[in-house]
């Protein structure tokens, strides 16, 4: 987006970079535990409503100053997104489909009413941001770099009003795999007495507001041994997303069609950048109709009664796809079958595909425009 010629745009060629004098020792990739390992640098970047966007900076990690009297504190003025950067066999570093990742950043920001930014800008922002920090990025298969861009109101001011003052940074940690020893299916507790979204609320947006509520629950289902919320919506109890993971479901559908089916977009679900990557996969492949629709509970319960669900998975950025073996509902335990031909395996085998195929492109193994070297 070009901005009024008045207030600045988000410019990466003003960066200003300031090295760390001290670089933290790397941690070994089998002790990365996901999300608590930091790189040297960051990127900031402050705007106001006035002069739009300053000169964005790239400096050593740390902490950040805020008023407590900030908004972020008070009425929850943040939003974020999560990606990877991959190092390539060659060595050179890739990023999976970000232009999806920054145009959902701008759709959050405008639902809370934080400022719009260049998107193009923030990934050559991010460009230099990990080639100075390209020691974290690992190289081993399984391994990358997350990065969390993050912006956040800052105006000091107890009212309620869209925030004058907003911040934008990006910090990185190195991951691995999401399971170490391959895939770890999961069972699901399908929540009916708390929702996480709801049609015209913001579901569809990454704010922070709408992860806290969602903890409680998660710690209740836990207690129970469920690893993730089954989300519902409604009566009707129509499936939503799982944890924070958009759902999948491969099935013998009503007419006995192999289809895959996933939640529609309709304002409650968060537009996963791996669910588009999964639906435009499964429609190249054809091998079975792939459907955006509505699916309750009791459809699903039937399904799994009568044999006709083959497999099913929670998707996104962390784990790519996460298997899922079976679900608690109304205080029955519903069995969703894995892999039928290997009992052993902890993934059907289109759950594994899925995975291999956008593996594959990440890494930079299948040349695809989906994959872009910075
Ligand atoms: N749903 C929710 C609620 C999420 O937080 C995420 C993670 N961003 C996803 C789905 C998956 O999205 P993506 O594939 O873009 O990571």
């Amino acid at each position: 987006k070009r901005y009024n010629s008045s207030i600045a745009g988000l410019d990466a060629s003003k960066v200003k970079v300031t090295k760390s004098d001290i670089l933290k020792p790397l941690v070994a990739n089998k002790d990365l535990v996901f999300g608590h390992t930091f790189t040297d640098h960051m990127i900031s970047a402050d705007w106001n409503e006035k002069e739009g966007w300053m000169a964005p900076e790239i400096k050593p990690y740390g902490s950040l100053a805020l008023a407590p009297s900030a908004v972020v504190f008070h009425y929850a003025s943040e939003c974020f997104e999560g990606l990877k950067a991959y190092k390539d066999k060659k060595g050179n570093v890739r990023l999976f489909r970000p232009d999806m990742n920054m145009a959902r950043m701008n759709r959050s920001t405008a639902r809370i009413a934080l400022p719009q930014f260049d998107g193009k800008e923030l990934i050559k922002l991010i460009g230099d941001y990990i080639k100075l920090d390209e020691r974290w990025i690992p190289s081993e298969r399984g391994y990358s770099l997350y990065l969390r861009p993050t912006m956040i109101g800052t105006q000091e001011a107890l009212g309620v009003n869209p925030p004058s003052n907003a911040k934008l940074f990006v910090i990185g940690c190195p991951v691995g795999p999401y399971y170490k020893t391959g895939f770890a299916a999961v069972k699901l507790k399908a929540t009916t007495e708390f929702v996480r979204a709801w049609p015209r609320g913001t579901g569809d947006a990454k704010i922070g507001g709408n992860y806290a509520p969602g903890l409680l629950p998660q710690r209740l289902a836990a207690k129970e041994g469920y690893q993730q919320n089954l989300w519902l919506f409604g009566d009707e109890h129509q499936l939503t997303e799982v944890g924070t993971m958009n759902l999948f479901v491969l099935w013998k559908n009503e007419s006995n069609e192999l289809e895959l089916v996933t939640p529609p977009l309709d304002g409650s679900i968060l537009p996963g950048v791996t669910r588009d990557s999964i639906l435009s996969l499964a429609k190249q492949w054809g091998e079975f109709k792939v459907s955006e629709r509505k699916l309750t509970m009791p459809q699903l319960k039937e399904a799994v009664k009568s044999g006709r669900v083959q497999e099913m998975f929670g998707a996104g950025t962390a784990c790519i796809v996460s298997p899922i073996k079976a679900i608690e509902y109304l205080g029955e335990e519903l069995a969703i079958p894995l892999d039928p031909s290997n009992p052993e395996s902890q993934a059907g085998p289109y759950t594994k595909r899925f995975n291999d195929a956008i593996m594959d492109i990440q890494y930079g193994d299948v040349e695809s425009p989906w994959s872009v070297v910075v």
